[in-house]
């Protein structure tokens, strides 16, 4: 008997390759499922027409990379203001030949021209104001995502980029339906969005948002696409696409009736001449038996994992009461974030003792400093990693204020075992809000990931703007490994609270033995060396017992949104989006489950 729900997978995979699509089987709606479990490779991804593209490349015999670069170039078309070229992200890979855990930072970089007063207003000798700052030409750093995929296609590709750009310049041709949560994204940033005439004209077609189930088309990228297909990455790294991005950074296309003044833009076609992504080698930890790769400096969210990580090891936390367990998943993650503020910037600029952070002695030593009882006060000091790893209560630290902005993350994986963790961003929700005329994609605006003025009291802070260095990053592509072999892929979106999303997905899955479904489904909190700890309304409304230890939370809707795979000893995969975060994200195998 045919399975009705392969049926639908194949549908919508052979109408994204084009096969179907003048048949009436490509007016059927697309399945879409936040959960899917069966063999043969799998995708996770915010949309379902990216979801799909992954699929068809793996139908096709695409590897796990392949199928990566064709749902980030969908994603540039239907989830444009959390990812896409014009932004940057960090790529976890698992090669089943080899057995090794490798990484591509493919982060944005300062431009040649910046210094430690990029965000320093001249005229006042004051920071920018953030809201200023973010919605300027000044925040955008170099791309790393295209050079990021071809890099990865190098390494783990079987087909061409041109190849693998084909699905999203059908979609951006096409058009694809606005769902309701793009057209929220897009509503909360229409006052943005109307300061560049650019950006109103894709976003804001007719001068106003446009309605859910309007058809999305952009022209635009799918030219840009089509561009780079045929002469390569070179026209965006050193030809007519970097000079028309340098001249829209340097040179906003702000419109007649403008409200803003934003901070000159400073990068060059230089600097895209000079960007280079980094092969990496992976964070490690063991915790309880697995092995825990991570995104090394210049993102900080392998080694906070793995910092907290090293704590809980020392506490039995799945034989504890679950809120004592949650108590030192919060005090473990503030520890953690204590040494990351301190320590964590970009390794070409800064020493990061990476080695000594992530020995286990030290995660002990930190561990000791959490009281079972009573929550400790934030922030709290870093610790010492260069001293001898003894337990020595923690003065009062400096508090580094983050802002939970946007991103995305996918997991793919393909037959043959391989893996890819890939989160990618613009960083804020709509980055910067500036469309690169005639080119149809936004740029990000990174660079306001970096301190703007130093935020370690006498201490050095690790994280301030210089030129062509990487601002850190808290973003977590994970890989877990289980005898050798991928157990979990696991990433999240959300700023600085994606390294508590991942650290808590882990410590439920792991230490509480909750089904992937449900660890990534449960209440949120994300505590990050502050007086109080972000958590998600279902969170809070259990959280009493946390309260009498002294916890407060301040209440946000939706933290983070995860997509995460997780293999069984017998080669089955469950993929696992986000049932509700996001409006729902959307998973795919190969061949489902019966
Ligand atoms: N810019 C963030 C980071 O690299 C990711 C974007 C976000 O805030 O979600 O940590």
């Amino acid at each position: 008997m045919r399975n009705p729900r392969r049926t639908a997978v194949l549908t919508a995979a052979l109408l994204v390759t084009g096969v179907l699509a003048a048949t009436p089987a490509a007016a059927a709606p697309a399945p879409s499922s936040a959960y899917a479990t069966g063999w043969g490779g799998a995708v996770v991804s915010d949309t379902v027409e990216a979801t799909q593209a992954g699929i068809a490349v793996l139908r096709r015999g695409g590897t796990a990379a392949d199928a990566a670069v064709a749902v980030g170039a969908v994603l540039n078309v239907t989830d444009p203001m959390m990812t896409g070229i014009g932004g940057g992200g960090y790529w976890v890979h698992y090669d089943a030949r080899t057995r090794k855990v490798s990484t591509i930072d493919g982060r944005e970089t300062a431009p040649r021209a910046a210094d430690q007063n990029l965000f320093i207003d001249p005229a006042t000798g004051q920071p920018y104001p953030f809201d200023q700052a973010v919605t300027s030409g000044r925040s955008v750093g170099t791309p790393g995502v295209l050079a990021t995929w071809e890099r990865a296609l190098d390494k783990w590709g079987r087909f061409d980029l041109d190849e693998l750009l084909q699905p999203a310049i059908r979609v951006a041709d096409r058009g694809f339906p606005l769902t309701p949560t793009l057209r929220g994204q897009i509503a909360s940033n229409e006052a943005r969005f109307r300061q560049f005439d650019s950006t109103a004209e894709l976003f804001l077609p007719g001068g106003a948002v446009p309605e859910v189930g309007t058809i999305m088309r952009n022209p635009d990228l799918a030219d840009t696409f089509r561009e780079i297909a045929r002469h390569g990455t070179r026209s965006f790294y050193g030809g007519p696409i970097a000079r028309d991005t340098a001249a829209a950074v340097q040179n906003p296309p702000l419109a007649d009736d403008a409200t803003i003044t934003p901070p000159k833009g400073l990068l060059s076609t230089r600097d895209f001449k000079d960007y280079r992504t980094i092969d990496r080698k992976p964070t490690h930890v063991s915790y309880r038996g697995y092995d825990v790769y991570g995104m090394a400096p210049s993102s900080s969210g392998g080694m906070t994992v793995g910092m907290a990580l090293n704590s809980l090891e020392r506490f039995n936390l799945g034989s504890m009461p679950r809120d004592a367990a949650l108590h030192h998943y919060l005090e473990a993650s503030k520890l953690a974030y204590a040494d990351r503020n301190r320590y964590i910037g970009d390794p070409a600029f800064v020493d990061v003792p990476q080695r000594e952070l992530l020995k286990e002695s030290y995660g002990r030593a930190r561990a000791c400093l959490i009281d079972p009882i009573r929550v400790l006060p934030a922030p709290a000091a870093p610790g010492n990693p260069h001293g001898p790893n003894v337990c020595t209560p923690p003065p009062p630290g400096a508090a580094t204020p983050e802002p939970e902005v946007h991103t995305t993350h996918f997991v793919v994986s393909d037959a043959r075992g391989n893996v890819v963790s890939f989160t990618n961003t613009i960083e804020m929700v709509g980055g910067s809000g500036i469309v690169v005329p005639d080119r149809g994609f936004l740029l990000n605006n990174e660079l306001t990931d970096f301190n703007f003025t130093p935020t370690q009291g006498n201490a050095p802070d690790p994280n301030l703007p210089a030129a062509g260095k990487r601002p850190r990053s808290s973003m977590t592509p994970t890989i877990v490994l289980r005898d050798g072999k991928p157990f979990l892929a696991v990433g999240s979106p959300g700023g600085s609270t994606i390294i508590t999303t991942v650290l808590q997905i882990l410590v439920n899955r792991i230490d509480f033995g909750m089904p992937l479904t449900e660890a990534v489904a449960a209440p949120r909190a994300s505590q990050r060396n502050s007086p109080t700890t972000v958590a998600e309304p279902a969170f809070i409304a259990a959280a009493a017992p946390l309260t009498a230890r002294g916890h407060v939370f301040t209440p946000q809707t939706e933290i983070g949104a995860a997509a995460a795979l997780e293999f069984t000893k017998h080669g089955q995969i469950h993929a696992v989006g986000e049932p509700v975060r996001r409006g729902t994200t959307h998973a795919a195998v190969v061949f489902p489950h019966p």
